[in-house]
């Protein structure tokens, strides 16, 4: 599943620079305008699913709730369980210059 940034955002923007899918945008409008989708229940920040790989195959955790100055802020969005696999091939995708690491998994993906 993707991220969501919850309505507790506070804009700081720390998040974005750390995404390593260009998942993170400003606000839902200019997500929607390059044909991404945006889930509900969303702050002004957002994160598309189409591009959130939950940092499987990047990193061991989310860098974005990693980064974020505000508690439970990005959090797993119940309504777009994704596997393992179908994230590390999404990252492969997004990513074909970059290597993708099969190990790099967070403990927290609902693999089912
Ligand atoms: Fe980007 Fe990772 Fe956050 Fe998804 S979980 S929005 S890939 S930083």
């Amino acid at each position: 599943m993707a991220l969501l940034i919850t309505p507790d955002c506070i804009s700081c923007g720390a998040c974005v620079p750390e995404c390593p899918n260009e998942a993170i945008f400003e606000n839902r409008g200019d997500a929607e305008a390059k044909g991404y989708h945006v889930g509900d229940n969303q702050g002004d920040y957002v994160i598309v699913h189409d591009r959130c790989t939950e940092c499987v195959g990047h990193f061991d955790e989310p860098q974005c709730a990693a980064v974020c100055p505000v508690d439970n802020c990005c959090i797993a969005d119940p309504t777009y369980p994704e596997t393992v696999a179908v994230l590390l091939a999404k990252a492969t995708l997004l990513n074909p210059e970059k290597v993708i690491d099969p190990s790099k998994v967070w403990k927290d993906v609902r693999d089912s």
